[in-house]
């Protein structure tokens, strides 16, 4: 689900090496390996919505094959796993202890059991074969090189606010999500693959916010005068209501929590985002002049 656009600064790059491969079909590399990280999935509501019996392959065939491949390197391995693990939580904050809340036969029910499968698959090769193994259950996460037409919040608020659209909130509003600014997300990927921590560890922000609230925020960063059309509930059923990560776990083992504050962090995207939709106002400018 996302675009080659987002490494096309590594081509050209003589220790970078990209190759299109299906995790769920037999996976093999030739030379030594030290980790690998398995981020292969939709995580979008709206992407794995389009792709249910993909994203239950990904997260399970494709979490498979990754482990028999770090296995036969020795390589360190990490799990992308997710809040989603947690469902529609009945606790607050979700600590890594807590088990969740999940309806596995729901539309998003193809997402959270995929991610739980693979976090007892990566944990089953880890005591039965001793692989090194980490799991990340990442929180909502934000920032440069999401796609604009990923369906997500962000990219969906941020996207109607540069058109200066209304921001289309689902429900009331007063269902809440905690953003995490991507560099502070790859910060603390990074520590954690250095200390020994083999069951899950939550990374997120903690600061929780209502959607109604998020909106109007996008709203006066760029100062849009649309305003705030609220929909009938979404149209995927179980959107959690309350999500906030209990960051206890990282702050100790890895000394980390979030740096970049939400409007900072909302900054730097909508800067992002503004400059991709000049730079394709241009070339389609350009493309109709050139007829
Ligand atoms: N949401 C919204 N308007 C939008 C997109 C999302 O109100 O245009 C809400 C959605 O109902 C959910 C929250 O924003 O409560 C976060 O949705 P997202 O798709 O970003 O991911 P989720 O956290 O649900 O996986």
């Amino acid at each position: 689900t996302g675009t080659a656009d987002n490494i096309a600064h590594l081509i050209g790059n003589p220790r970078f090496r990209f190759i299109r491969h299906d995790v769920t079909h037999f996976l093999y590399v030739e030379g030594p390996i030290d980790v690998v990280l398995h981020f292969a999935s939709p995580a979008s509501p709206v992407d794995y919505l389009k792709y249910p019996i993909q994203t239950l392959k990904v997260g399970a065939l494709g979490t498979h094959n990754t482990l028999g491949l770090a296995r036969v390197k020795g390589a360190r391995y990490m799990l992308a796993s997710t809040s989603e693990v947690y469902g529609d939580p009945q606790v607050h904050p979700q600590p890594e202890t807590y088990w969740g809340h999940v309806n596995p036969i729901g539309p998003r029910g193809v997402y959270d059991e995929a991610k739980r499968f693979a976090e007892a698959m990566v944990m089953a090769y880890h005591r039965v074969h001793g692989v090194d193994t980490r799991i990340v259950r990442i929180f909502n996460t934000y920032g440069p090189r999401m796609r604009l037409d990923d369906g997500r919040v962000v990219p969906n608020f941020i996207g109607q606010a540069l058109r200066r659209e209304p921001l289309t909130v689902y429900g009331d509003g007063s269902q809440t999500r905690s953003f995490c600014y991507i560099d502070d997300l790859v910060e603390g990927i990074t520590r954690l693959l250095e200390v020994q921590e083999h069951e899950p560890v939550n990374l997120g922000n903690p600061e929780e916010v209502s959607i109604l609230t998020f909106a109007e925020i996008i709203n006066r960063l760029t100062g849009n005068p649309a305003g705030i059309r609220f929909l009938p509930d979404r149209r995927i059923p179980g959107d959690p209501q309350r999500r906030c990560p209990d960051i206890t776990k990282a702050r100790q083992r890895l000394e980390w929590s979030p740096q970049i504050p939400l409007e900072e962090g909302l900054r730097r995207t909508i800067r992002w985002f503004e400059e991709r939709l000049r730079s394709a106002a241009l070339a389609d400018a350009g493309s109709r002049y050139g007829e």
